[in-house]
């Protein structure tokens, strides 16, 4: 996989034969089959990774979310839904809303773990066999990163977990070195002694 020059590598392990990572990058780069996009519910652009993937993509992204919200009107936080990539590397970007945090008590981490999930369902149910998320909520939407990041990897090993899909790999593409610190141990943690490189 040509993940993109300037890519810092911490961690990788084996979920269930499925190869998870992290590293720190720019997820726009990522040549996995999709990418993951942290949008907002109205699914029409905006700041952050968002706007970093619209700009990459081009217009195609966009107009397949304005006929998606057409369909099925806003997103809900915790749901997903996939479009083409465009102008990506990536063929395909799976749109998920994470949670606005408020304080911890209003479901945010219920929230963040089905943004999570319902990508990876996305992502198997069109047969994908790569896929890149972005530090999810931990922006804009001011979700602690520590936190973020447990909740994160948790949500991901535990689907891997549940059974084997057409996934092969998940990587997490973290844009700071903060947020990739508190990934890589996440995952270190997680990962209870099957780390592979
Ligand atoms: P949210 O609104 O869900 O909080 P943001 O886009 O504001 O989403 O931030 C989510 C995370 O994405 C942050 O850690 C931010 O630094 C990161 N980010 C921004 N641009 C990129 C990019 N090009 N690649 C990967 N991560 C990015």
């Amino acid at each position: 996989m040509d993940s993109g020059a300037m890519e810092k590598q911490a961690i990788a392990v084996s979920v269930n034969g499925v190869r998870v990572s992290v590293v720190q990058g720019d997820i726009t780069r990522q040549a996995t089959d999709a990418i993951v996009n942290a949008a907002n519910s109205s699914l029409m652009g905006g700041g952050g990774v968002d706007g970093a993937i619209h700009r990459a993509g081009g217009p195609v992204i966009l107009e397949e979310c304005r006929q998606i919200v057409s369909r099925q009107g806003r997103l809900p936080a915790g749901k997903a839904v996939i479009t083409r990539g465009g102008n990506l590397k990536a063929g395909f970007v799976i749109h998920t809303v994470g949670p606005v945090w408020r304080g911890g008590n209003r479901e945010e981490q219920k929230l963040l773990a089905s943004a999570y999930r319902e990508s990876l369902k996305v992502a198997a149910e069109n047969g994908l066999e790569s896929i890149s998320f972005p530090s999810i909520s931990t922006g804009a939407y001011g979700y602690p990163v520590t936190e973020a990041a447990k909740v994160a990897i948790n949500a991901v090993v535990s689907f891997l977990r549940e059974g084997v899909t057409s996934i092969k790999e998940v990587v997490f593409v973290l844009f700071d070195a903060a947020t990739f610190q508190s990934y890589a141990s996440g995952l270190g943690e997680a990962a209870g002694g099957s780390k592979e490189s």
